[in-house]
Order: structure tokens, then sequence, then C-alpha cells
């Protein structure tokens, strides 16, 4: 709780840092967690409150916040090579490494992969690769960029054009061209008497429909999230990607899988795209690829545009981009320690140990009169509030419900995120049955205490 004391944690941390995606209101109110450390799925406070954290950070923390694995591979890679580029043909050896693990575990038998640090990165180098191929290949119309509403993609201005988020508005942003489809979320989207596979059949018209509009040879590609994380946890319709990639491919638009949340187990498998049966023609990856333990983003290029991107590159002799950063050593070396840990050391098992306890305590939610819908898959899931649950009305925006929720959670030791009307649980990999019930028994206590207040 808020500490007002001039030289508290609180007020040192309001003089002096910048909140981003924060409820200024509830900070203002509340004052801001400043955390010390972190033990399996807690975190800790600088009172010394124990949080369970049920977003593992930001989805990405799947190892737990003290794997002593982890952090031996940093410091044993600081130890020998703590930092080199990956330009003018030189990179470290854990750089190599790692594109071969990345390419050995995906769906392409083979490929490469370009390195960034972060998740928004990696979206902008796709689409800059996108644009250079365009332009190589004779088609310097070939730019536009589709993505879905509700799509989260980042926060740099090209990946915050493909988020389909309206709080981009302030900024001037999406730039021209970036082109946002309907989201698919049957629950909220779908018509009255329209059944699942009607809905998925109407999101593939209306891409027909727009690529008439806009012109075959003037999209560069689509971008999606298998589940959509940012946007409330969406899982997509029935036969949705098979749908939409069979209207790409008459068309010859690249289907990019936004891999950043779902890829390295969040589903159950490796990748998200694996989970929904389609192989897209690259994969943006980041958040679990180094379990947190290091900014990393990767793209993974798939056979076709590997060759077509080294064809095009040959011809002026370079590809003019990359981040000083790019490829780090430690950053690898953490990589492939954090794959080793998910796929081989029973990480990814346990999500799919947990997952039917974890579907259950979201459909045991879900009896709550005021939850609209609890959805989910893996070890991602959210809760909808609604003020009525047969019109699905939301409760009014003035209210912030979510963010009494996730504030009430709090207050009961519980760390989960609030993302538009819904909160979001996205739990560690690491978690034990014990935990996950900790989890739901202080969310429930969160949402009946809130709901009490609106009755
Ligand atoms: C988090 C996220 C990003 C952006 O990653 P950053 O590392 O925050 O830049 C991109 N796409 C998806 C699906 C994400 O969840």
């Amino acid at each position: 709780m808020r500490d007002d004391s001039p030289n508290s944690w609180e007020a040192r941390a309001d003089a002096h840092s910048f909140y981003g995606f924060t409820d200024l209101p509830s900070v203002a109110e509340r004052g801001a967690v400043v955390l010390t450390h972190g033990q399996g799925p807690y975190v800790f406070d600088v009172h010394g409150t124990q949080y369970l954290d049920a977003n593992s950070g930001l989805w990405n923390m799947v190892a737990g916040f003290d794997h002593p694995s982890l952090a031996e591979a940093a410091k044993a890679q600081y130890d020998r090579f703590p930092g080199y580029h990956a330009f003018f043909g030189r990179m470290s050896d854990q750089t190599v490494m790692l594109s071969e693990k990345l390419v050995e575990v995906s769906p392409y038998n083979r490929g490469k992969v370009f390195y960034t640090n972060s998740g928004s990165e990696a979206n902008d180098t796709m689409v800059k690769m996108l644009w250079f191929l365009g332009g190589a290949e004779g088609k310097p119309q070939r730019r536009k960029i589709l993505t879905r509403k509700n799509g989260y993609h980042g926060v740099t201005a090209v990946s915050a054009s493909m988020t389909g988020k309206p709080y981009n508005e302030v900024f001037g942003l999406p730039l021209d061209g970036f082109i946002h489809l309907t989201c698919p979320h049957y629950w909220r989207e779908g018509r009255d008497d329209e059944s699942e596979a009607a809905f998925t059949a109407r999101l593939a018209q209306e891409l027909e429909g727009v690529i008439a509009r806009e012109g075959a040879d003037t999209i560069a590609g689509f971008f999606a999230e298998p589940v959509m994380g940012a946007g409330g946890v969406i899982p997509p319709p029935e036969g949705y990607f098979q749908a939409m990639q069979a209207v790409l491919k008459k068309h010859g638009i690249p289907l990019i899988s936004d891999e950043v949340i779902c890829g390295f187990g969040r589903t159950g498998d490796t990748w998200g795209c694996d989970t929904y049966d389609f192989v897209p023609d690259a994969i943006i990856s980041s958040k679990n690829l180094t379990a947190g333990y290091f900014p990393m983003g990767a793209v993974i290029l798939g056979p076709d545009l590997t060759d077509r991107l080294q064809t095009a590159s040959d011809a002026i002799e370079e590809f003019p981009h990359g981040f000083t950063a790019s490829g780090h050593p430690v950053g690898c070396a953490v990589a492939l320690k954090a794959i080793d840990v998910i796929m081989n050391e029973g990480l990814i098992d346990n999500v799919r140990a947990l997952t039917p306890k974890f579907e259950a305590g979201l459909a045991y939610l879900a009896d709550n009169p005021n939850i609209g819908e609890a959805r989910g898959k893996g070890l991602m899931g959210a809760v909808e509030a609604v003020r009525d649950k047969d019109t699905k009305t939301p409760f009014e925006g003035h209210l912030s419900v979510s963010e009494r929720i996730a504030n009430t959670c709090t207050d009961h030791g519980l760390i989960c995120r609030p993302l538009g009307q819904a909160v979001v649980l996205c739990p560690a990999f690491i978690m034990t049955e014990a935990q996950m019930d900790e989890m739901f028994d202080k969310l429930e206590t969160a949402l009946k205490q809130v709901f009490a207040e609106f009755a």
C-alpha cells in the first residue's frame, strides 16, 4: 500500500520514472508496486509483501523468477564473451548455435533467423523485409500490411500501426497502408444466429473483399497472433487459419505468425501454429524465447522467404538492417538454455498437465453472473466482466471494473492485469497445482468483492 513519505520508493518512482501502459489514477491513489526480487512464480515488493504473479511478468517469465540454470547461462557467457554485434560478417558462436536451434524447432526444414531486442522490432524487421522484397521483385507498390482489430504487435511506429487498438490514435497512427480486419472473436463479433463456422467464413470473405478492393499486388503480408494476447486472450474461431490461409495463398500474400506470446509453450505446443495446425511463411518470436531473462526478439523465415530475401540481398550485396545488439551472445546463450529448459526440462509438459485444471478454474468463474465469457488456450486465459450477461452489456467505462478487480487482487497478494473489461491469467509454466488453486481462490475473492460493490 502507498507510503507517502517523501523518500518512499513509491514517491521516488513517481518523481523520476515515467509509467507506460499504466492507469495513472490507480497509481496516484495506490502508489507504484516497487519490486525487489522473485521466487518461483512469486514476486516481492520493497515492503516484503509477497505476490503470486498470475501474468508471469508480462507473459514471459515462464520459468519463474529464480531459475538457476538461466542465471548460470548468463553468468557463464558474460565471463566468456559479454557482448558483440552481428554486422560486417561477424557474429558470436552462441548466435550461430541459436539460429540452428530455432530452425530445428521451427516448422521448417530449412530457414534463416534475424535477431532484434524486442518483439516490436522483430515485427518492424519483418515489415522492412517485406518492403525490401517488394522493391527487389519489381513490385514497389506491394507495401500494405493486413492485421486484425485488437491484434497486438508492439509499440514502434510500424508495429503500433499493425496493432489494432484505438489508443494509437493519440500518436496519429496507424501510418498509411496498415489495414485492420475484423477481430476474430466469436463471442463479441459473431452475429445472432451465426454459427462459428459461418463467422469464420465471413471473416475469410472479408479478407477476400479487402484484397479485391486494395489489389493483391499492393499487399505485402498478413500478420496474426495464433491466440490474440494483449487484445484480450482471444482464441480464433474454428477453422480460422485454414480459411484465411487459403485466401492468402491464392493471392500470393505471406502469412506471418506473431508468436511472441504463443511461441515456446504457452498454448501447450512449441508454437501456436502447431496448436492451430497451420504453417506460416515466417514466425516472430520474443518473450518466452529467453524466458524473460534477456531482451531479445527473432524473425524466423521459412524456406520461401529465406530464398527470396537472400536473392534480394545478394542483388545489392547486403541487407541494410540490424541493431547494435542483434544476436547478442549473452541473449543467445540465455535463449539456448531457455529453449532447453522449456522443451526438455518438463515446462511444456507442465503446461499440458495443468491445462485441464486451468480450464476448469476458468469455467467455474464463468458461472458468475457478472462474467460474460471465460476463454483461453493452454495456460493463457481471460475472464471478461459484464453488467448484463444475456445482452453482453459491459460495465460503464468510468467504473474501471477490470482496474478495480486487478487492484483488489493486488490487495490479496495476486498480480493479474486488466485488459479492456477483462482480466488476464497467464501463469508461469513452473506453477504447481497448489499455486494454481491459490491464484483462482484469490481471483474469485476479488471478483466477488468488486461485483458486490456494483450490485
Ligand atoms: C509483447 C508483444 C509484442 C511486442 O514485444 P515487445 O518486446 O514488447 O516489443 C509483439 N507481439 C505480440 C504478440 C506481443 O505479445
